[in-house]
């Protein structure tokens, strides 16, 4: 029976409503407010240390120039993204005071053009502090820099052997304005995996063998992880889009994103009928089906297929059969029939469905569910 379900008007506001011209097969919600409220829990978590915004791959998908301008109003100051270009992207909506972080490092030929556009590298290499180096003699002036060391994660960074040539000759480092040095943690979702604290040591180790710089360590999971891992600058990133940092504890994080799909054809089927590609769905009695404008083209992988659900007020309804490329059919036989009609939206995100959530039924974890989202929904931001 159900009790509260209750199809929603995704729209409160009239304006809005009419302005939505049934395009788009899903609205996707992104409440920057929320987003603020993250980073403020993340910064009193950090107590005097400074939290940064790490704002690779599009903001985790939720669009790195709403999310950056909201984070750089909120007091942020540093951010971070993968890749150069991002950089450049980012330059132009983000004050000149706010500093942008390369994580992936300087690469061959793309010194002057990281320097042109305002962004610091992070040094992975020798070779990158090197070709850095070059550059600032070049000019005659220090150029910033982060040097990022491998603490055990073998992905990037100075290792050891390297940190030994730089002690060798630590002229090397003339010519770079040290920003901080950095690591970054391969377990920080585990608290109780010993390599955390192995790389807690590794880290505490080799910086000191480097001129005195401020110290970044932590990303979200690892803000949790304790007083010991939070250093001068901590480096999140997924627990300010909502997921939750520490996996089978309650999420202290608020919910960002909500992702509400349209309905696009409703039916009746009988017993035996099938739902959906290679049939794998096989209806045992009569039910009724709806279709979403929702498929994995837009995200929704078809891993999340299994175990999905969508919800109707309170009504969790589970996915039929395979994920489609544009859509995706749901078994809505629990709900009073004719409830649901085109065009009326159904929570795939939302208050009774949390990244995590779907995540988990996916297999996957919260990063991918996030940076999947697709580019074909209308997006709304609240601010
Ligand atoms: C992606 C990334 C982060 C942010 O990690 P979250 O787990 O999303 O908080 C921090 N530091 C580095 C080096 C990263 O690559």
């Amino acid at each position: 029976m159900v009790r509260t379900a209750r199809v929603q008007p995704l729209f409160d506001d009239v304006a809005e409503r009419d302005a939505d011209p049934g395009a788009a097969g899903a609205v996707l919600t992104i409440d920057l407010t929320a987003l603020v409220a993250n980073y403020h829990l993340l910064q009193g978590r950090l107590g005097g240390a400074d939290c940064a915004a790490v704002v690779k791959a599009d903001a985790y998908g939720l669009g790195a120039a709403r999310v950056a301008a909201s984070l750089s109003r909120a007091g942020c100051r540093h951010f971070f993204v993968a890749h150069l270009q991002e950089g450049i992207e980012l330059r132009r909506v983000l004050p000149a005071e706010a500093e942008i972080f390369i994580l992936n490092g300087l690469m061959p030929g793309a010194e002057a053009l990281c320097l042109d556009r305002g962004l610091t590298p992070v040094l992975n290499s020798l070779d990158q502090v090197d070709r850095w180096t070059a550059l600032s003699r070049r000019l005659g002036a220090a150029l910033a820099a982060i040097l990022q060391i491998d603490s055990g994660m073998a992905r990037l960074g100075l290792s050891p052997a390297e940190i030994d040539r730089l002690t060798r000759d630590p002229a090397r480092l003339d010519g770079v304005a040290l920003r901080a040095v950095m690591s970054h943690l391969a377990c920080a979702d585990e608290p109780d995996h010993p390599a955390n604290r192995a790389q807690l040591a590794m880290f505490e180790a080799q910086r000191r063998r480097l001129p005195p710089a401020p110290a970044s360590f932590a990303n979200s999971s690892g803000i949790f992880l304790g007083a010991d891992y939070h250093f001068d600058l901590a480096r999140p990133g997924a627990a300010l889009y909502g997921v939750a940092p520490v996996p089978d504890a309650p999420n202290p994080m608020r919910p960002v994103v909500g992702l509400d799909a349209r309905v696009i054809q409703t039916r009746r089927i009988a017993a035996g009928d099938a739902v959906g590609y290679g049939h794998a769905f096989r209806a045992t009695g009569p039910m009724r089906i709806a279709t979403l404008a929702v498929g994995y083209a837009d995200g929704w992988l078809r891993s999340a297929g299994r175990a999905g659900l969508a919800y109707v007020g309170d009504q969790a309804l589970p996915i039929a059969g395979r994920v489609s490329m544009d859509s995706l059919t749901l078994d809505i036989s629990v709900l009073p029939a004719d409830m649901l009609q085109p065009g009326d939206f159904v929570e795939l995100l939302g208050p009774h469905r949390s990244i995590d959530d779907v995540a988990a039924a996916a297999g996957t974890i919260g990063y991918e569910i996030l940076t999947s989202l697709g580019g074909r929904y209308r997006r709304r931001y609240i601010d």
